[in-house]
């Protein structure tokens, strides 16, 4: 197999996992979960979105977040980003990592806002400058590349022209998410081939939902395709609002499990990762799609 040595994880329990729940947890408890993550050795983490805080009341402490962890060093802490007033909250917190989106929909872009995806991306350029006149680096996203519950098949065609949106104002990090949980895995092979030779300057991220639980499947696909950055989340926490049935992201921990087991060096200890899982469990008062916080690891089994 043409597997990595090492792979990078971004935890998003804090804000796709959290945003989907309907308890709000206090402040003090993600400080808690953010310390708790770096010290498990998380070097990217997802702490929050600067959305409207009566759209999203779960994330809107995130400015609060970032003022806490301002000067901390060695580690990526990220926000969502939505229009001007997310980059300006960004730059009056301190936050210097900001992560734009779009949906892979035209049928979702056109009946919500009448624009296509790259018009959507070709109208973040002035929140892009914005950004980095202040310091701050800014990502992009694509939601749905694998296919949307609009239209079902994306054609790889319209996902190579919202890539180069993104490039066109300026971004070349950019993650493909799939959001409704209908990605298989020669197709995300075939995807990630095809856009890493289309675009070889951006840096790719992968983001699975395990709603068909193909997500560990889909990150196999794509890291023999050569792609070592995957979101993950604590406990298999999340959802999507727009997606019937959709079900949590990836578990950090059944990730950092495999990978363990592989052979493939993340730099997290995977014991405090399940610690914490539990924890978060316990924050949100339910049980989430955790296999390994069921099983254990394989090695508890070895006496
Ligand atoms: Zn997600």
């Amino acid at each position: 197999m043409n597997l990595p040595s090492q792979i990078t994880l971004c935890e998003v329990g804090l804000r796709d996992g959290l945003q989907n729940e309907p308890t709000i947890l206090e402040t003090s408890a993600k400080i808690e979960i953010a310390n708790e993550l770096i010290t498990a050795g998380l070097k990217v983490i997802e702490l929050g979105s600067f959305m409207h805080p009566k759209a999203v009341p779960q994330m809107a402490d995130t400015d609060e977040l970032f003022l806490r962890f301002k000067n901390i060093e060695g580690v990526e802490l990220r926000a969502l980003v939505a229009n001007r007033k997310g980059v300006e909250r960004a730059i009056a917190c301190g936050c210097r990592k900001i992560k734009l989106n779009v949906s892979a929909s035209l049928g979702h872009n056109l009946a919500n806002i009448n624009m296509t995806p790259e018009e959507s991306v070709a109208g973040f350029e002035e929140n892009v400058n914005l950004a980095v006149e202040h310091g701050i680096e800014v990502s992009g996203s694509i939601s749905m590349p694998f296919g949307s519950p609009w239209e079902g098949d994306i054609p790889v065609e319209d996902v190579r022209r919202i890539v180069e949106a993104y490039v066109n104002v300026g971004i070349t990090e950019i993650s493909l998410s799939d959001a409704s949980g209908m990605a298989v895995p020669n197709q995300v092979y075939n995807l990630c081939m095809q856009m890493q030779e289309a675009f070889p300057q951006v840096t790719w991220w992968l983001h699975f939902h395990n709603t068909r639980g193909m997500a560990i499947a889909n990150i196999l696909a794509a890291m023999q395709a050569g792609i070592t950055r995957f979101d993950a989340s604590l406990g298999g926490l999340g959802g999507c609002p727009f997606v019937p049935g959709a079900a949590g992201n990836v578990s950090s921990e059944d990730l950092v499990h495999m990978f363990d087991e592989m052979g493939i060096a993340t730099g997290i200890d995977i014991v405090s990762l399940m610690d914490l899982a539990r924890k978060m469990q316990q924050l949100v008062g339910h049980e989430t799609d955790s296999y390994l916080l069921k099983a254990g690891r394989s090695k508890d089994l070895i006496r």
